[in-house]
């Protein structure tokens, strides 16, 4: 099982996506969830309950989240210390990772950590001198030793050209990401969408650029016999090819992949917290194995024919229902525009893995590794 350890509901950064909606969703009706809005601002349980949690799952894996995970770095280096985890993972802004020790950094199976392309838009959503902080960090504790998985965390909104900057991710003179994943500020927020421009965006130039993102990607496997780490197109093709069974929710949500909240309550996703209806149960009565599960149960994912690829995108989404009816189609079609450009490169990859230039292994990775795939 893998679980998302909020180690702190604070942040040091204020990005456009997150802080900047929270700002303008201030006196929204959050309709019939009740929520526990008094959560301790630091995690406030034992250490010695987690391990005890955790002892009971041989697979368990725990991923560092906030707020900012390093804002409570003490506890971070306590769980480290003092629990039996199978992997420790952490997304992290980035911003302070010069603080914890080499000793720790250096055992984190992946890191992932939120940049959103070039230095003028990073900086444009999550503040200035982000992007510098993020890349002299990264140089940093790669030349320290670090040598897991670095993922670039992208957070795609309108002022995204969603091929140009994960073009420049993937090459570019400041830093070599080990991998890339995406995902789309949409269907969070209350009052977000009727502001925002985003149906034309996703059209005219979200789709299409994740159109010529599946072009290259396959372009490369056969010029140069590399499958790129791209996750949402690595994530849908492994399935398409290596999978005979429809997906669950593939960040994991609900299923396979929880998260703890500070006070140590267990909800299906971190995005849920204080959702009371959604509490699973407590770390220091619950068993890892033994949670109940939550499925998508809302239209339109209930009934869409994609669901089995799909996996319903976000639970948090689906059970919210936080953008309309006609909003939530929007990003249902990014969906779609996604799924069908990995399936018209399909025959050729196909074709590359007949003639040996890349392998099926190409395509695993670490599922529930906190890419959620669909974006
Ligand atoms: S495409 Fe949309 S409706 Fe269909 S499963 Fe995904 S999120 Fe749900
Ligand atoms: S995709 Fe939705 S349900 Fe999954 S982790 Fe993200 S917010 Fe939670």
């Amino acid at each position: 099982m893998f679980f998302h350890v909020v180690t702190t509901t604070e942040c040091n950064l204020q990005c456009r996506y997150c802080f900047g909606e929270t700002m303008d969703d201030f006196d929204e009706d959050f309709g019939d969830f009740e929520l526990d809005y008094a959560l301790p601002r630091k995690a406030d349980y034992p250490v010695e309950a987690l391990n005890g949690f955790c002892q009971k799952d041989p697979d368990c894996v725990l991923t560092f989240y906030g707020g900012e995970p390093l804002l409570n770095m003490d506890f971070v280096r306590q769980v480290m210390d003092q629990v039996s985890a199978r992997h420790f993972m952490i997304q992290t802004n980035g911003q302070l990772l010069h603080r914890l020790e080499s000793k720790y950094v250096n055992r984190f199976h992946t890191i992932l950590v939120s940049i959103d392309g070039e230095e003028a838009l990073t900086d444009h959503y999550r503040g200035k001198g982000t992007f510098r902080k993020v890349i002299d960090n990264l140089k940093l504790i790669t030349a320290n030793g670090f040598n897991g998985e670095l993922i670039a965390r992208v957070t795609v909104m309108e002022q995204t050209d969603i091929y140009k900057q994960i073009m420049w991710l993937l090459d570019n003179s400041e830093f070599s990401f080990s991998s890339v994943h995406w995902q789309l500020n949409a269907g969070f927020w209350g009052n977000d969408y009727g502001r925002r421009d985003f149906k034309r965006w996703s059209q005219e130039s979200y789709i299409p650029g994740v159109d010529r993102l599946a072009r290259f990607w396959a372009d490369q496997m056969g010029q140069k016999g590399v499958v790129l780490r791209l996750y949402p197109l690595l994530g849908i093709a492994n399935s398409m090819l290596l999978d005979k069974e429809p997906s669950l929710m593939r960040c994991g949500s609900g299923w396979i992949n929880y998260a703890i909240q500070t006070d140590g309550y267990i909800t299906p996703c971190p995005t849920m917290w204080g959702m009371k209806k959604y509490y699973l149960g407590h770390i220091a009565e619950s068993h890892p194995l033994k949670l109940k599960k939550v499925f998508v149960q809302n239209t339109p994912c209930r009934d869409c024919d994609i669901l089995g690829v799909c996996g319903g995108r976000c639970l948090y989404a689906n059970i919210t229902k936080r953008w309309n009816d006609q909003a939530y189609g929007e990003v249902c079609q990014t969906v779609r525009g996604l799924v069908n450009a990995v399936e018209l490169e399909l025959p050729r990859i196909r074709r590359l893995l007949e003639e040996g230039k890349i392998c099926l292994s190409d395509f695993e990775f670490l599922k529930y590794n906190g890419c959620e795939i669909i974006p």
